[in-house]
C-alpha cells in the first residue's frame, strides 16, 4: 500500500542551512559519510536500549549492522541501519524541523566563513543535511522498530525549499538513505574510496558496518564487515593508536578539532568500569551560554548497552567540559535517570570519574604545560567553580588553579598557589591577592604600591567569577590568602614601617586626618593614614569581614539586596595633593579637595559616581583655580 506524496515546506531555518550547505561548504565533504554512519548507530543504539524491555522489537532482521552499497548505474550510494527506525510524525520532526537551539549559531559561524569547513556541521545537530553536500536528491525510507510494516514512510527532497513525504510498505525495520550524487561526485562510488572512509572516520563504531565483497570489480550479494565492529573502549589502550582515540572523540563530541588529552581506564574490583574521558581544546561555541550540548557528549553504557546521555549523573558541573564514555558492568541494565539518582553505586562511580580527570590534569600540569595552558584558556573559568562545588578535592582543584600576577607582568594566567608560595619573601605567611574588573585596573591599582617596594608578589584576580571564588578560597597549603585591599596590612616584617614608626607617621598627619573626617562626615567609616601606598594620595580599604564592591555589585545585578557598608579611606600624607588639602585655607575649595580624593579613589576601585558631573565640575574648578 502507498499514499501518494505529499510535499511539504521545510521550516525557514532547515531552508537557510540547507541553502548553506549546497552553497559553502567544500572542504572535508566526505564528512557526510561519517555523519550519515553516526546517525546510523545512533539508532541501533536506542533499539538495542529499547529493546530490553521489549525484546521483541529486535526479532526479524538479525543482528544490528549498518549496511553501505553503492549502485555505479544509477550513480546512488545507500546507508541502511536496522536500528529503531521512524515514523513519520518523528520524520516530519527530526528532518524537517530542527530542534537545535545550536543551528543559529551554525548560521552564524557559516556565514563569517564563506567556504567554511563541512566539518562544522555535526557540531550543531544538523548532520543529516550533509547529505546535501555531496547529493542533489536524498531519499530516506524508514519504518519504527516494532510498527507494522504499512506504516513505513518515505522522506525526499532535493534540498531546496521543500520535501515529500509519502506512506508506503516497508518489510524491514530502520532506515535507509540514499544519496543521489552530484554528477562531480563520482569519487563516492569507489568501494575502495568508501572502505578508506569507513577505516578512517567510523572504524570504532561498536556496530558492523559491512559493504559487498567485489568481484572483478563488481558488487556481489556477499557482505564483509569493514570496520573493527568493536566498542572502542573495550580495546586494550596498546591497540589503539592516537587517531583511533581522535577519531572516537569526534565521533561523541561532534567536535572536529582534535581532542586536547585522554584518559583511559578499566577498573576491576569492588566496581567494575570502564572510563574514556576527553578534554576538548576548544570550548564549543554555545558553551558558556548554557546552550543545550553544554551537558552532553559524556554517555554511560551499561555493559557495552548505551543507555543514556548522563554527563550530569557521571561527573560534577564544573568538570562538564569533559567527553567521553563511562560504560559500568554493576549499574542494572534497566536503569532509568531516577533509579541513576538514587544508586549508590554511581556516587562512587562519580567520584571515580572526577579523580580521573583531575589526575590527568596534574599529568598535564606537569608533563606538558602547553596543553595545560590550553586547557586553563578554554575552560579555567568554569574549573574554578570546583573550589566551591567539590568540596573533597578542593585542595587538589586549588592546586591547578592559575592566575595573573604581579610577578609575570601580563594578563596571561599563568601562575599557581605554589609558585607563589616558592617566591614568598622571608617571613611571608600570606599570599597575596587583589579583585579588580580589568587587569589593567589590577595591574596599577594604588593598593599594590607598597607591597611593590617590598618586592612582594600578589595574585590578580580579574574574571567575573574571582570575587565570588575568593570567598571560598581563604586558604591553601596552611598559607591564608588575603585581599591586600582588606584590613590593616603590615608590611613591618619586609621593612616597611614598624609599630613606632607608624605611630609617629599617625601623629604627624594627625591634623590632615581630622580636616578629611570633618569634611567627608557619614561619607566614610574612618579617615586613617595608610601603609599600602607611596605614590598615590588615597585609597579605599574594607574591614577584614566587608563585603567588597564589586562583590556588592554583583549580587545587586542579580537583584539581592548587598549589605552597604561604608569604607575606609586611607591616605598618604606625603602625597602633594594631601599636602594641598591640609594647608588650604578655603573651606569650600578644602571641601571639594576632600570629595575629590574620595571620588578618585572610589573610580580607582571600578566604582560608579552616584553625580558625576558633580566631580567633573569639582576638577575643573581646581584646574581653573591652579593656573
Ligand atoms: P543529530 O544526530 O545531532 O541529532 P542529525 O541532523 O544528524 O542530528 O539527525 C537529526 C535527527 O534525525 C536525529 O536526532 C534522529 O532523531 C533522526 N535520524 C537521523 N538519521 C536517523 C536514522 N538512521 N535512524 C533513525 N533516526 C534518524
Ligand atoms: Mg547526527
Amino acid at each position: 500500500m502507498s499514499s501518494t506524496a505529499q510535499t511539504h515546506k521545510f521550516e525557514a531555518e532547515v531552508a537557510q542551512v540547507l541553502h548553506l550547505v549546497t552553497h559553502s561548504l567544500y572542504s572535508h565533504k566526505e564528512i557526510f559519510l561519517r555523519e550519515l554512519v553516526s546517525n546510523a548507530s545512533d539508532a541501533c543504539d536506542k533499539l538495542r536500549f529499547e529493546a530490553l524491555g521489549k525484546p521483541e522489537l529486535l526479532s526479524g532482521s538479525g543482528e544490528l549492522r549498518i549496511d553501505i552499497r553503492v549502485d555505479k548505474d544509477a550513480r546512488t550510494l545507500t546507508i541502511r541501519d536496522n536500528g529503531i527506525g521512524m515514523t513519520r510524525d518523528e520524520v516530519i520532526a527530526n528532518i524537517g524541523t530542527i530542534a537545535s537551539s545550536g543551528t543559529r549559531k551554525y548560521l552564524e559561524a557559516l556565514s563569517v566563513e564563506k567556504k567554511a569547513d563541512a566539518n562544522l556541521i555535526g557540531q550543531f545537530g544538523v548532520g543529516f543535511y550533509s547529505a546535501f553536500v555531496v547529493a542533489d536528491k536524498v531519499t530516506l525510507t524508514t519504518r519504527k522498530a516494532g510498527e507494522d510494516i504499512a506504516t513505513g514512510v518515505r522522506w525526499e527532497s532535493t534540498g531546496t525549499g521543500e520535501y515529500t513525504l509519502e506512506t508506503l510498505d516497508v518489510a524491514e525495520r530502520g532506515t535507509s538513505v540514499t544519496l543521489h550524487l552530484k554528477a562531480d561526485e563520482d569519487e563516492f562510488l569507489h568501494a575502495w574510496q568508501l572502505r578508506s572512509l569507513v577505516a578512517r572516520y567510523s572504524d570504532h563504531i561498536g556496530f558492523p558496518i559491512r559493504m559487498p565483497v567485489e568481484k572483478d570489480g563488481k558488487s556481489t550479494d556477499e557482505w564483509e564487515v569493514v570496520n573493527q565492529a568493536s566498542a572502542l573502549w573495550t580495546r586494550p589502550k596498546s591497540e589503539l593508536g592516537d587517531e583511533e582515540y581522535q577519531n572516537f572523540y569526534k565521533h561523541i563530541s561532534h567536535d572536529f578539532n582534535d581532542a586536547l588529552a585522554w584518559t583511559h581506564n578499566r577498573v576491576e574490583g569492588n566496581q567494575n568500569f570502564t572510563s574514556l574521558l576527553y578534554i576538548p581544546a576548544k570550548s564549543p561555541f554555545d558553551f558558556m551560554g548554557g546552550g543545550r550540548d553544554e551537558r552532553k557528549g559524556l554517555k554511560l553504557y551499561v555493559k557495552r548497552v548505551f543507555i543514556m546521555d548522563a554527563a550530569e549523573q557521571l561527573l560534577p558541573a564544573y568538570l562538564r567540559f569533559v567527553r567521553g564514555v563511562v560504560d559500568s558492568d554493576d549499574l542494572p541494565l534497566n536503569v532509568s535517570r531516577e533509579i541513576l539518582q538514587q544508586n549508590r553505586n554511581l556516587e562512587k562511580l562519580k567520584a571515580a570519574c572526577t579523580k580521573r580527570v583531575l589526575d590527568l590534569l596534574d599529568k598535564l600540569a606537569k608533563d606538558e604545560p602547553e596543553k595545560f595552558a590550553t586547557f586553563w584558556k578554554e575552560f579555567g573559568q568554569v574549573f574554578k567553580e570546583g573550589i566551591a562545588e567539590d568540596f573533597a578535592n578542593k585542595e587538589r582543584i586549588a592546586k591547578l588553579l592559575r592566575f595573573a600576577s604581579t610577578h609575570t607582568g601580563g594578563a596571561e594566567q599563568t601562575v599557581s598557589l605554589d609558585d607563589v608560595i616558592g617566591r614568598m619573601k622571608a617571613g611571608q605567611d600570606d599570599i597575596y591577592y587583589l579583585t579588580a574588573d580589568g587587569y589593567a585596573a589590577a595591574r596599577s591599582s594604588p593598593q599594590l604600591e607598597a607591597l611593590k617596594t617590598h618586592g612582594i608578589e600578589v595574585l590578580l584576580l580579574t574574571d567575573r567569577i574571582d570575587e565570588w571564588l575568593s570567598n571560598y578560597l581563604t586558604e591553601y597549603a596552611g598559607k591564608k590568602l588575603r585581599n591586600v585591599a582588606k584590613g590593616d596590612l603590615d608590611l613591618s616584617k619586609f621593612g616597611g614601617a614598624n609599630e613606632e614608626q607608624r605611630k609617629q607617621a599617625e601623629k604627624a598627619a594627625e591634623g590632615v586626618v581630622k580636616k578629611l573626617k570633618d569634611l567627608l562626615g557619614e561619607r566614610v567609616r574612618e579617615v586613617r593614614v595608610s601603609a599600602r601606598l607611596t605614590d598615590s594620595p588615597a585609597v579605599l580599604v574594607l574591614d577584614e569581614h566587608d563585603m567588597s564592591p564589586a562583590m556588592q555589585r554583583l549580587l545587586k545585578q542579580a537583584g539581592h539586596d548587598a549589605p552597604e557598608s561604608k569604607p575606609v579611606l586611607e591616605i598618604n600624607p606625603t602625597n602633594v595633593l594631601v599636602k594641598r588639602l591640609e594647608s588650604e585655607g578655603d573651606n569650600a575649595r578644602a571641601g571639594d579637595l576632600a570629595l575629590l580624593l574620595l571620588e578618585q579613589a572610589r573610580i580607582l576601585e571600578g566604582q560608579q559616581l552616584e553625580d558625576p558631573a558633580a566631580y567633573v565640575r569639582r576638577v575643573n574648578d581646581l584646574l581653573v583655580n591652579a593656573a
